[in-house]
């Protein structure tokens, strides 16, 4: 077992921490301000091979691992967690999608566009009235000659505003046990917008908006995977995804750790600065051994992925471990800050205000304390 990374993977790091540095964090205090998602750094993430980090070549993708795609989005959680959102929606939900269940036409047609960055992905599971409880939704699609209808509202989707194609969950059987189908919608077609742009506490250069449908005309090649089976591949794309929401947490983390510790050497009080203060250190060196042990959770669930294996349970793992975490180190980067931890001129607001969603977005810590425990269960019947 071997924990370093290649030269290879440290170079993509410095590659990302680089432009988050250069092509983000200046422009970061006004996007987080003006709620801007600034779409043509997000289009120069595609040239830089962010957009579509571990699909193959043949579309067009960057062909690197799971674990790649952890420290890639490490590394934006560390300068903007919302831009990171934003990437890490389009990779793992979007995209990810349309990589798992697209047959090979719609994957030809679709992803090059998105692993380039000419086209941006959304994912709409969620709705007004379903998100933790994901199969209560109740968009439906009714089958109409050769094509879909589908009529209904998404709540919260990631980049819906900017999106140029979105996969949309939709009930077409209610009455079966298997009754909803993924369905990739361009959003040029009559009868899908975007709605209301949401208002958030953090993230806010991530676009968060409603999705509505009004008797949108979908051809049955828009039809993602096997009719019925959407729900099945949906979990199947959240499995991926938290892993990546687990990734951004640790990037919060580290960031606010670093903050935090740079702070601490050079602000005195009593004469000395507060980094020689127990209370503070205790605090500095809680924040980096929960980091490291949240970094771990996460490459293991990658390296599963990566594997080929069912990732389900160590995913929820590193997403409900590195979320708690980085909620627990950015209160204590906050208050390593002092008074100025509450000033908007300094790093520590922010971070506090960004991570919360990770405990929330892709399944609450709930409901991953409900995954981890019936998988636990259910290996302990088969045992
Ligand atoms: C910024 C942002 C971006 C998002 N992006 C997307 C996206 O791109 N696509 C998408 O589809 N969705 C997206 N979401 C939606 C997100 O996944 C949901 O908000 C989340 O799953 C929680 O659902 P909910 O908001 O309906 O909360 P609810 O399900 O109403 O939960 C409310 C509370 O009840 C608890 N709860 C619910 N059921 C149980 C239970 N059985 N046992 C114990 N506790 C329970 C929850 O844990 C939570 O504490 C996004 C949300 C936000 C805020």
């Amino acid at each position: 077992m071997d924990f370093r990374l290649s030269d290879e993977q440290l170079q993509i790091k410095t590659m990302v921490r680089e432009f988050g540095e250069s092509e983000i964090k200046p422009h970061l205090s006004e996007w987080d301000e003006a709620q801007h998602f600034p779409v043509d750094t997000f289009k120069r993430a595609g040239e830089l091979g962010l957009l579509g980090v571990t699909l193959p070549e043949e579309y067009g993708g960057a062909g690197l691992s799971y674990v790649d795609y952890v420290n890639v989005i490490e590394e934006l959680g560390v300068v903007d967690s919302g831009f990171g959102l934003s990437v890490a929606a389009h990779n793992s939900l979007g995209s990810g999608h349309i990589y798992i269940a697209g047959n090979a036409e719609q994957k030809k047609k679709w992803l090059s566009k998105l692993t380039s960055g000419e086209w941006i992905g959304a994912w709409g599971l969620t709705e007004p009235g379903s998100g933790s409880d994901a199969g209560g939704l109740r968009t439906t699609a009714v089958k109409d000659g050769d094509d879909w209808v589908l009529n209904g509202t998404k709540n919260f989707i990631t980049n819906a505003t900017y999106a140029n194609i979105s996969v949309v969950l939709a009930v077409n059987d209610k009455n079966a046990k298997r009754g909803v189908t993924a369905f990739a919608i361009e959003m040029d077609r009559p009868g899908i917008r975007a709605g209301k742009k949401e208002n958030k506490l953090g993230m806010r250069v991530s676009d968060t908006a409603e999705l509505i449908l009004e008797d949108c005309r979908v051809p049955q090649e828009n039809v993602l995977g096997v009719i019925g089976d959407g729900f099945v591949d949906a979990m199947r794309v959240l499995d991926g995804g938290r892993i990546s929401i687990g990734a951004l947490s640790v990037g919060i983390a580290r960031g606010a750790y670093e903050a935090a510790r740079d702070y601490a050497k050079q602000r005195t009080a009593f004469g000395k600065p507060i980094a020689d203060f127990q209370a503070i250190q205790f605090m500095l060196a809680d924040m980096a051994t929960e980091i490291e042990a949240a970094r771990l959770l996460c490459w293991q669930a990658a390296t599963v992925k990566d594997a080929g294996e069912r990732v389900t349970q160590f995913s929820a793992m590193a997403k409900l471990y590195a979320s708690e975490v980085a909620v627990r180190a950015t209160e204590k980067c906050v208050q390593i800050f002092g008074g100025y931890g509450f000033i908007k001129e300094f790093p520590a607001e922010k971070f506090y205000r960004d991570v919360k969603l990770c405990t929330i977005g892709e399944g609450t810590s709930e409901i991953q304390r409900m995954v981890i425990a019936r998988n636990l269960l259910a290996e302990a019947q088969r045992a």
